[in-house]
């Protein structure tokens, strides 16, 4: 089971990945998390990465396609995998396409989660983290019991430095002109699963799963 989840940044990608993965026990992989968790490291991709993310640009398409090659070559992945935030343009869609056939592999199913652009923006603007266990909260649709603190575990709830509504625009702008091609590439080749992105996480999950068997 080899999945792409397609969607603009704030149409739940990562919330629903977490789900699908306890569910099917195949791994999610977000190229999002593997550079923040190298800004963190301060590693040199994380550095080299970090003046794209902040100004809500993309990576250049070759640090995260090698990034996914090597994450591929993995063993958690030989049972198939989730793609969260990859690709994001045709250029990354067809490297993969070649890194994956050159393996006698390819992808199944792209899911793409569509939710109106006016929702994106308030969703992403008040979306909070924790910082210890990865909860994902939002101050006006999910707020936490105490304001800055996790329900789960206790631990300090923290905002993304892309969401403010600077970068936020920008990303949606980016999302626009890179991203959205990458709808056209995948029902060209039959593999395009389009979700309705509104309403409760739940039924969300359920219309995914549905379309997944
Ligand atoms: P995300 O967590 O998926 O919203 O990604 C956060 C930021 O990381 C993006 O705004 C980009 O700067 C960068 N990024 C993540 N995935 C990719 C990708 N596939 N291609 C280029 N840049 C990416």
């Amino acid at each position: 089971m080899n999945i792409v989840l397609l969607g603009p940044p704030g149409a739940g990608k990562g919330t629903q990945a977490k789900m699908l993965v306890e569910k099917y026990g195949i791994p999610q992989i977000s190229t999002g998390d593997i550079l923040r968790a190298n800004l963190k490291a301060q590693t040199e991709l994380g550095l080299q990465a970090k003046k794209f993310m902040d100004a809500g640009e993309l990576v250049p398409d070759e640090v995260v396609i090698g990034i996914i090659d090597n994450r591929l070559k993995e063993d958690d992945c030989q049972k198939g995998y989730m793609l969260d935030g990859f690709p994001r343009t045709v250029a990354q869609a067809e490297a993969l396409d070649k890194i994956l056939s050159g393996r006698g592999s390819g992808i199944d199913d792209v899911i793409s989660i569509e939710v109106p652009n006016e929702e994106l923006l308030a969703r992403l603007t008040g979306r909070r983290t924790c910082r210890e266990c990865g909860q994902g909260y939002h101050v006006v649709f999910d707020p936490p019991q105490k304001e800055g603190v996790c329900d789960k575990c206790g631990g300090e709830l923290y905002q993304r430095d892309d969401d403010n509504e600077a970068t936020v625009t920008s990303r949606l702008e980016v999302y626009t002109k890179q991203t959205q091609p990458l709808i056209d590439y995948y029902k060209g080749k039959e593999l395009l699963r389009p979700i309705n992105g509104q309403g409760k996480i739940q039924e969300i999950f359920d219309r995914i799963v549905n379309v997944l068997g």
